[in-house]
């Protein structure tokens, strides 16, 4: 795939090819804006579906939920689709519907800055400057790997990775593999190489709750059906969808919740039977104030002779050893992060800089937030997609994705047919907006869970969730009203 020596102007830039990125293109390209231009930092599309190869790396989110409305998949092999399928079909997706041609690859965005007298974005890049009317931020909010900071990491001798920078050429048959980090993406490769390792020392901070992972291989029959007659396979998305926004009725109302943790804590007592390490993996928080994991074989490949589970917490690093504030050495010749991803300070925060010259990080300091999760103001001609508060602890992000994208739509509609150059939405629009979402966030199992996630912000705010069902972030995103943008 190679770059496009093409015009350096265009009507709309977006940033990253992604589940994002290549869902804004296809919907723009729909309504009538064509003149579109992906930039890709990496030399393929895919975004987090490239990036994370690690074994066992899997959606936990149903296959027939976790794909475009627009662009049903009646080929998915599995209930829960792995990497290389769900790679495949957003590879597939750009094909079909032109978007592919429009990727720059190896265009790393290295600052976006509105220019008011132009009034366009100038955005320069690894391989020159672009400039467009439009800004779409497409990033996706689990891009950047969060390396934990512990003293004499970089001194390691040995080899070290990130979960989300697999290395495949590290053959680890037999190592003495140290994983920090307990969280979905761990769940899911401790299982994975824990029969391959000679021993493996798992670094938990805080246990997580693991329910039941219901995944089945579908049908050739099934396929065929779906194949066949479209709406059977509408009615299969359909039921998911309400299922999991069942679930949302637990995150909200986290007396709910206790039903499904009484349900996992029998699935701990059946797993584990050393009474010793499970009351090490039984958590002391709600179930969903932290990422809920889906998992049959997470704790039971803890229980294996050649794993230990430590929560002492990490000291240091030395260059052959992990060392705990118990002073114990754990000799290791390999480390796996599985410390999840810079979700709260996002790279393009600093990237951003919108009207006066006023970056992204200030405007986002001490806390995140954008009017429907989707636009900022003081920030023209400017979107982002799974921006503040639009992430989902129970349901299909891709979902809100094409809501936002409803919503972005129907402003460049509203620009088009009104011929006005700039559109952003007023302050005030935005702040009763955020308001909106911090009272729905009161009472909820994030705020009143007892534990400390990656959805807090440094203020202690949560900007990252959305407080609700799906189907009210729908509601309000395919709802434009003028009167709450500011325009020129
Ligand atoms: P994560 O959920 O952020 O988990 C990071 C883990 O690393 C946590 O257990 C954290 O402990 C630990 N950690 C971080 N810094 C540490 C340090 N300095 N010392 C010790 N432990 C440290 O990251 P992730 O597992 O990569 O998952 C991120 C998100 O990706 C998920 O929540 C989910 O949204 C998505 N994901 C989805 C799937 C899927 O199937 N759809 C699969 C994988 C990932 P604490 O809990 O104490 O902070």
């Amino acid at each position: 795939m190679g770059e496009l020596p093409e015009s350096n102007h265009h009507d709309v830039a977006i940033i990253g090819a992604g589940f994002g990125g290549i869902g804004a293109a296809i919907q723009l390209g729909r309504h009538g804006f064509t003149d579109v231009v992906l930039l890709e930092r990496s030399d393929d599309l895919g975004g987090t579906w490239r990036d994370n190869s690690y074994p066992g790396c899997a959606c936990d989110i149903p296959s027939h939920l976790y794909s475009y409305s627009f662009a049903p998949n009646p080929t998915w092999s599995d209930t829960f689709s792995g990497q290389a399928e769900i790679w495949q079909y957003l590879r597939d997706c750009a094909d079909r519907y032109g978007v592919t041609g429009k990727i720059r690859f190896n265009h790393t965005v290295t600052g976006a800055a509105w220019d008011d007298v132009a009034r366009l974005w100038r955005i320069s890049t690894s391989h020159g400057d672009v400039t467009a009317r439009v800004l779409i931020a497409a990033a996706g909010p689990l891009s950047e790997p969060s390396l934990p900071d512990i003293d004499g990491l970089d001194d390691f001798a040995g080899t070290l990775f990130h979960s989300a920078r697999w290395r495949h050429d590290h053959d680890l048959t037999g190592r003495r593999v140290a994983v920090i980090g307990t969280g979905a993406s761990a769940a899911q490769f401790v299982p994975e190489i824990q029969p391959r390792v000679g021993t493996l020392t798992l670094f938990q901070r805080t246990p997580a709750w693991v329910m039941r992972r219901g995944s089945r291989p579908i049908s050739a029959a099934e396929q065929a059906l779906y194949r066949n007659v479209p709406g059977a396979q509408r009615a299969v998305r359909s039921a998911l969808y309400w299922g999991r926004e069942a679930w949302a009725a637990g995150f909200l109302h986290p007396r709910i919740n206790k039903v499904a943790q009484r349900m996992s804590e029998r699935m701990l007592r059946r797993q584990v039977h050393d009474p010793e390490l499970r009351a090490k993996l039984r958590p002391d928080y709600v179930m969903g104030c932290k990422r809920v994991l889906l998992s049959n074989d997470y704790w039971p490949a803890l229980t294996r002779d050649n794993v230990t589970v430590v929560t002492e917490k990490i000291q240091r690093v030395e260059p052959d050893a992990v060392v705990t504030t118990d002073g114990i050495r754990h000799p290791v010749d390999t480390i796996i992060a599985g410390t999840g991803f810079r979700v709260t300070d996002p790279p393009v925060m600093s990237m951003v800089t919108g009207r006066d010259g006023r970056p992204l990080a200030d405007a986002w300091t001490p806390t995140l937030r954008a009017y429907k999760g989707t636009a900022v103001h003081g920030f023209p001609n400017f979107f982002i997609l799974l921006g503040p508060n639009t992430g989902l602890g129970h349901s299909s992000v891709v979902l809100m994705i094409e809501a936002q994208l409803k919503q972005v739509v129907k402003a460049l509609t509203h620009m088009r047919r009104t011929g006005h150059t700039m559109i952003e939405p007023g302050a005030d629009a935005q702040r009763r907006y955020n308001e909106t979402v911090d009272k729905a966030m009161i009472g909820t199992v994030w705020t009143s869970g007892g534990c400390s996630s990656w959805y807090l912000d440094s203020s202690g705010r949560n900007s990252t969730i959305w407080p609700g069902f799906v189907t009210g972030f729908r509601l309000r995103a395919a709802r434009f009203h003028p009167a709450d943008y500011e325009v020129v």
